[in-house]
């Protein structure tokens, strides 16, 4: 039994429903050929307007930036993709950038601060006073020349009334560091004042309580000592503080297989 044609009474309905609408359309068929025969004219179907919604403009495509971090394979490479660096408010006062100095294979490299005046004046790393003790414990405590080691600061700029760098500074000049170190790839760091050390390993660090204690930066052993002119600063504790100074380079001495001598 199909349910389109239904059964019984609702059958007989249905049956009469169909048969009525047949009718209706019937007589409207012969009402609008009526009035198409007396010449009126259906209206033109349009489509409704629809109100245009502008498409998004396609995104620019971002122009490739320089990398923060120059990708280079040499120190003099490095070196000239600082160039005129103007990266942070140090470049306004300084007369030269201090690079860093020392040989591109150095097992030791020597961290500092940040250059002084007499650095600035010469563009080259530790010349001053506190330099020529670094030099000092270099040639005659070590027993290597001073141009076997490599020698850098954390900022490469000379801060005005030698303050301590700030966060901007270093953030800025610091990648330069970084490549550094990964180029030389140094067999030990050792780092002068609580600053250098602060700043590579990112946390607080109390010199005067972990000073002479192996830490890592990456997998480069780091030993963290006191810097010379924190030595020359405190006269009346300099044979003190140079002796814990001497104790940290035996360290660095030893872990590299040098031969402390028993003069020094
Ligand atoms: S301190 Fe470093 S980042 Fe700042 S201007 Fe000098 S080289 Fe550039």
């Amino acid at each position: 039994m199909s349910f389109l044609t239904g059964s019984g009474r609702s059958g007989e309905k249905i049956m009469s429903y169909t048969a009525e609408l047949g009718k209706i359309i019937k007589q409207t068929k012969t009402l609008l050929q009526a009035e198409l025969d007396s010449g009126l004219e259906l209206p033109e179907f349009k489509p409704p307007a629809v109100n245009k919604v502008p498409l998004p403009m396609p995104l620019p495509m971002p122009l490739p930036m320089p990398p923060s971090t120059p990708v280079t394979e040499t120190l003099n490479d490095l070196k000239n993709s600082i160039g005129d660096c103007r990266r942070c408010k140090l470049c306004g006062r300084r007369k030269n950038i201090v690079f860093g100095e020392g040989a591109e294979n150095a097992s030791i490299m020597f961290i500092g601060e940040g250059p002084g005046m007499d650095e600035d004046m010469q563009g080259r790393p530790f010349v001053g006073e506190a330099g020529q003790l670094l030099t000092r414990i270099i040639e005659n405590g070590i027993g290597i020349k001073r141009d076997q080691v490599y020698i850098a600061n954390i900022i490469k700029c000379h801060p005005p009334e030698n303050r301590d760098p700030e966060k901007d500074e270093i953030e800025a000049c610091i990648p330069f560091l970084k490549k550094q170190i990964e180029i030389i790839r140094p067999k030990v760091i050792c780092t002068l004042g609580r600053i250098a050390v602060r700043e590579l390993l990112k946390r607080d660090f109390k010199i005067t309580l972990e000073r002479g204690r192996w830490l890592t930066y990456g997998n480069i052993p780091l030993m963290p000592t006191y810097h010379p002119a924190y030595i020359l600063h405190n006269p009346g504790n300099e044979k003190k503080l140079k002796g814990e100074v001497w104790q940290d380079i035996q360290k660095v001495m030893s872990l590299l297989g040098i031969e402390v001598k028993k003069s020094s």
